[in-house]
């Protein structure tokens, strides 16, 4: 770290289970400490984890001096960060719509974006959406899917293919009685668990005499095609080393309620060799952008990560297209135009 943010991206070569090995680190210190924050950062373990990733994040809790603050929303996403969004772009005159995805990027002859066609959800036919810049937010894993073909020769868009989503799996377990008063983000190493909280403590909007646990389960490759019954059957367990007075005795806690929600491509997993494979935000089409978490940007991929992506893209696209001749650096390239289909 010490020697720097080319350093760490060398590092990227190694997992982080071998970095420590190179820095004679004892095995102790990555189960004592890095198994949780791997887990964390990616959802993988340190023997499969990117050096580069545990490096980049050190290097923000030792020189950012909110790097390693932790905060919780104070409600649901939904309410409490994406309708402010909504409203702050609806009252300058934007739009946002939901329930419209993406189906084809439509191209001219010389391989730039002709059209986006919007799926109808409601029998009604497609619809063409036409722009003079195109951005796509999606995550890496659908955008792939939709890459018109003869975009697919471009080293720009064929390096995607290194990047996949990692599978990841979030509960909601409501509790009959206050397991913990702790009202902090906790960390976990065990097998199956990674970072949980305890929303009554943490949240104003869930605040509570009962426990509500939000926990994530990670790695969870071999977990997500199980029924929720066998992981919240699974989680339980663990939490019975983790609760052990709660759970044991005459009149142990009772689970209320439970909520799976599985995903089984959440961000991309950042093993070594990934770093050479994330996009910048301007692509090689002129009309083209792409935004998201999985470009390069300097913080991983995280919320922070995709709304610094999303502020790059903002800036290229003012690069590209402020007054002046900037443009040809971002024309189309020859091969696209020549075998390009409408
Ligand atoms: C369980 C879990 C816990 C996490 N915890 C944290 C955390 O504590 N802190 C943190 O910083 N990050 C966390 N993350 C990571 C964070 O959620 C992501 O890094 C972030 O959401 C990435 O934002 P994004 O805009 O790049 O992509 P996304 O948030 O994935 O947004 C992409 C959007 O594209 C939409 N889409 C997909 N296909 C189409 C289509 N064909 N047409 C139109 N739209 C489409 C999707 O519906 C989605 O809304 C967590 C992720 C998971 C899964």
């Amino acid at each position: 770290m010490i020697r720097g943010q080319s350093y760490v991206e060398e590092m990227d070569r190694y997992s982080w289970s071998e970095w420590l090995q190179r820095q004679n680190i004892p095995p102790r210190v990555e189960k004592e400490v890095f198994i949780a924050m791997s887990k964390a950062l990616n959802f993988i373990n340190p023997n499969e984890i990117s050096a580069t990733i545990l490096l980049t994040a050190l290097n923000r809790f030792l020189q950012e001096k909110n790097g390693s603050k932790m905060a919780f929303l104070d409600g649901s996403p939904t309410e409490r960060l994406c309708q402010p969004l909504v409203d702050y772009i609806e009252a300058r005159g934007g739009k946002v719509r939901l329930n419209a995805p993406l189906k084809t990027i439509q191209l001219r002859e010389d391989g730039s974006v002709a059209s986006f066609l919007l799926r109808s959800l409601d029998g009604q036919p497609d619809e063409e959406f036409t722009a003079d810049i195109y951005v796509s937010a999606l995550p890496v894993d659908p955008l792939k899917t939709l890459l018109p073909q003869p975009w697919r020769q471009l080293d720009y868009f064929q390096k995607l293919d290194g990047l996949e989503g990692v599978p990841v799996i979030n509960l909601h377990l409501w509790f009959d009685r206050k397991l913990t008063d702790i009202d902090h983000l906790l960390f976990s190493r065990s097998d199956l668990l990674s970072v949980y909280a305890d929303m009554s403590n943490t949240c104003r909007a869930y605040a509570s005499d009962t426990s509500m646990l939000e926990l994530v389960l990670a790695p969870a490759q071999d977990w997500i095609a199980r029924s929720d019954e066998e992981i919240v059957a699974a989680t339980l367990q663990e939490l019975q080393q983790l609760f052990p007075q709660h759970f044991t005795g005459d009149n142990p806690a009772q689970l209320r309620k439970f909520h799976v929600v599985k995903t089984p491509r959440s961000v991309y997993k950042a093993t070594p060799g990934r770093q050479a494979c994330r996009p910048d935000q301007r692509s090689p089409i002129a009309n083209f952008y792409l935004a998201g978490d999985y470009t390069m940007q300097r913080y991983l991929g995280s919320m922070e990560g995709a709304v610094l992506s999303g502020k790059l893209t903002a800036a290229k696209i003012t690069q590209d297209y402020a007054p002046g001749p900037s443009l040809a650096s971002n024309t189309p390239p020859a091969a696209i135009a020549a075998s390009a289909t409408p």
